[in-house]
């Protein structure tokens, strides 16, 4: 029997209606850019496998770092017991962080950084004796499939069966272009009640809501407006960070420091899940007490396994030794060029770019996730062997680090003949 076949006898693939879907692609092999199939076609991953990719598919430094903690030391309880990569990572990440940043605390994906952030913030207030206890967060958020991170997640389809168990948000606008003083009065009105624990926002770049983007000014405003009204700020850099941005961190792009930063995804280059949230000094003091019910009561079996850790420690090196920024900065100069090429097209919508990530949408009647051009355009992509996995009707490339230029031409190439071909039948 073929992989597909026994994978459909045995397996529930994520955010798939089985009884809709066609093949799964086996995929067997990943080098560099590409993903390789059991046929042996191979896909450019210009989604970077779900964002999480940063330096390509099986990047031989990580490799040797993957195997020799493997034959080390692959797990130790983390509560009581510590071990070198854990303390180097935090140490490491400490230095490239925003300076106010202080501890780290490690869990498994990106929901579980923001349940911990979460319960971070909130636990905060109670240790010092606060009432305060709502959380803001923009429309249109995504910060994972846990119930906390569904909670200031947009309401939507993915959180629909379980509306009335998730707990209340306030929610202020997306402060889309010319619309951001609307977001900030909504925010300032909000905050002013003096009962918000927590804004937990995504900087600069909304992912999942299809890589909405907005201006640093008014991330800025939202930031002193948090500071002012003594409000904890937790950033979700679960798909922001590590570069995708142009910068480590796209809180980088602003001077106001948050208070909670929640990573995962980049952080292990693509090789294993994990997580992490980091905080501050200040919130970390609300813990360290001699009340033993001011401890902060979270963990997980894996947390600060030391194969991830090993492996983000590694990630960090290739940062280093192949300059990983300027690549970085090539590829956003790359999609500038492009951004040019298919302005022209009058389907082609609100192109944006921030470092790596270029994201437009296809005009049609239609809009959302379940929009059927980006069906289509998925298809069309994977047809010709690239990878590319639009957000409803927003297509947008978010590469590997080390996509080369005529790998990412090939990704333009493909999604320009793609225009023609929807241009042509319009
Ligand atoms: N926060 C953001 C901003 C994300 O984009 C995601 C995942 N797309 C998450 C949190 C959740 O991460 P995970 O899928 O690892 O649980």
């Amino acid at each position: 029997m073929s992989l597909i076949d026994r994978d459909k006898k045995v397996i529930w693939h994520p955010y798939t209606q089985m009884k809709l879907y066609g093949d799964v692609i086996p995929i067997v092999r990943g080098k560099g850019a590409y993903l390789i199939s059991e046929t042996g076609d191979k896909y450019i991953d210009a989604v970077s496998s779900w964002w999480v990719t940063l330096h390509g598919h099986a990047h031989p430094h990580i490799v040797n770092a993957l195997h020799e903690q493997a034959s080390t030391l692959e797990q130790v309880i983390f509560a009581g017991f510590t071990h070198p990569k854990a303390v180097e990572l935090a140490e490491r990440l400490l230095k490239v962080l925003p300076d106010n940043q202080s501890r780290i605390f490690y869990s498994d994906n990106g929901s579980t950084a923001v349940e911990v952030a979460i319960k971070m913030a909130l636990q905060y207030w109670k240790n010092i004796e606060s009432t305060k206890n709502r959380i803001i967060a923009i429309e249109g958020a995504y910060h994972g499939d846990t119930f906390g991170a569904m909670s200031v997640s947009e309401r939507s389809a993915f959180t629909k069966p379980f509306t009335e168990k998730l707990f209340e948000v306030d929610f202020i606008p997306f402060p889309e272009r010319n619309k951001e003083q609307a977001a900030l009065s909504h925010f300032e009105k909000l905050i002013s009640q003096g009962n918000t624990a927590a804004f937990i926002f995504e900087p600069l770049v909304q992912g999942a809501a299809g890589m909405r983007m907005y201006d640093k000014q008014v991330l800025k405003k939202l930031l002193d407006l948090c500071k002012k009204h003594s409000v904890l700020s937790i950033a979700d850099e679960v798909m922001t960070g590590f570069g995708r941005t142009g910068k480590m961190f796209a809180m980088e792009y602003v001077q106001e420091k948050p208070d909670i930063v929640c990573l995962s995804k980049g952080i292990t280059a693509g090789f294993m899940p994990f997580g992490t949230t980091t905080c501050t000094s200040e919130i970390y003091n609300a813990f360290y007490s001699d009340d033993v019910m001011k401890t902060f009561f979270h963990g997980h079996s894996y947390t600060g396994n030391p194969l991830a850790c090993a492996i983000a420690c590694a990630s960090l090196d290739v940062f280093e030794t192949e300059k990983t920024l300027e690549k970085i900065t090539q590829i956003e100069s790359s999609h500038q060029l492009f951004r040019k090429e298919i302005s022209n097209y009058p389907c082609v919508k609100n192109i944006r770019i921030l470092g790596t990530i270029l994201a437009f949408e296809i005009d049609s009647s239609k809009t959302g996730y379940f929009n059927e051009i980006g069906k289509q355009a998925y298809n069309y992509f994977i047809e010709n062997n690239v990878l590319l996995r639009p957000l409803g009707n927003v297509i947008y490339i978010l590469p590997p680090y080390c996509i080369t230029q005529e790998e990412l031409n090939e990704v333009y190439q493909v999604i320009t003949s793609f225009l023609q071909k929807i241009s042509s039948v319009e």
